[in-house]
């Protein structure tokens, strides 16, 4: 087995043990495989051992593999998930919106309008989380917590996006306890949203959160999606933005 599908099979069972932990069912937490930096060979190597969503930070980059791994002979091509997890500037929405299945990371409207603007009409709707800045922390990106339904529900009116939940990057904390503080926090922002009988939430069902130093805590207080780079690929070759 390769040191990928090593670590794959490894962050899975984190996964299983951490939803075990939790009363959750293992099926309902999906493993994002946080790629950035690496190249298209290391993606190929985790989609050879079952991995399928891939969720890339750095716009053009993420273009970029994304079309070399679509021509990859021996892979499932068009069965790969390309998820955008970085900043998006508004002259990188058309790249975004032609190539990727999802954003995590919407927290304009100004954005999430030329997104849908520029959804080209023969693919499915866009995927977006709202990305929440729970903790106020180094991140500056995401909507303030208080502004978060606004924009949800502005975002839901949009033709070619889908809302589908938040997402989050709190810094991570070194104690179990912060981390879970954060992460129940924005569990509890995504129940009153989902709750607040806004039209256009009917798939509202995804929560972002954890990454390879914090997944446990946010298996436990909710997450539907960790986003793990490191602990797949390993270190990364140069710091992430
Ligand atoms: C890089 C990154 C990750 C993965 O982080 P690791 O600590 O390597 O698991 C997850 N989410 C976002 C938004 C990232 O930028």
């Amino acid at each position: 087995m390769t040191t990928i599908a090593n670590n794959l099979q490894q962050v899975q069972g984190r996964i299983a043990q951490a939803c075990a932990a939790a009363g959750r069912e293992a099926g309902n937490v999906l493993l994002l495989a946080v790629s950035k930096t690496f190249g298209p060979d290391a993606v190929a190597e985790a989609a050879l051992a079952g991995q399928r969503a891939f969720g890339e930070n750095y716009i053009q980059e993420g273009v970029e593999k994304i079309l070399v791994l679509r021509d990859m002979p021996a892979l499932p091509g068009s069965a790969l998930q390309w998820h955008c997890i970085g900043p998006i500037q508004s002259n990188k929405t058309r790249l975004v919106a032609g190539h990727f299945d999802w954003v995590h990371t919407v927290d304009r409207l100004k954005i999430a309008e030329r997104l849908s603007d520029q959804r080209p009409e023969g693919l499915p709707p866009l995927q977006v989380c709202i990305q929440v800045n729970m903790d106020g922390g180094a991140t500056k990106s995401g909507v303030p917590p208080a502004e978060a339904l606004a924009l949800v529900q502005a975002v839901a009116r949009l033709p070619r996006l889908k809302v589908r939940g938040l997402m989050s990057i709190p810094d991570v904390a070194p104690e179990y306890a912060a981390q879970l503080a954060v992460h129940e926090a924005t569990r509890q922002l995504f129940d009153r949203i989902a709750a607040s009988g806004v039209d256009g939430l009917e798939a509202f069902d995804t929560l972002s959160m954890g990454m390879t130093a914090d997944l446990e805590a946010a298996i436990q207080a909710g997450s539907t999606m960790v986003r793990v780079g490191t602990g797949i690929f390993g270190v990364r070759p140069r710091p992430a933005a």
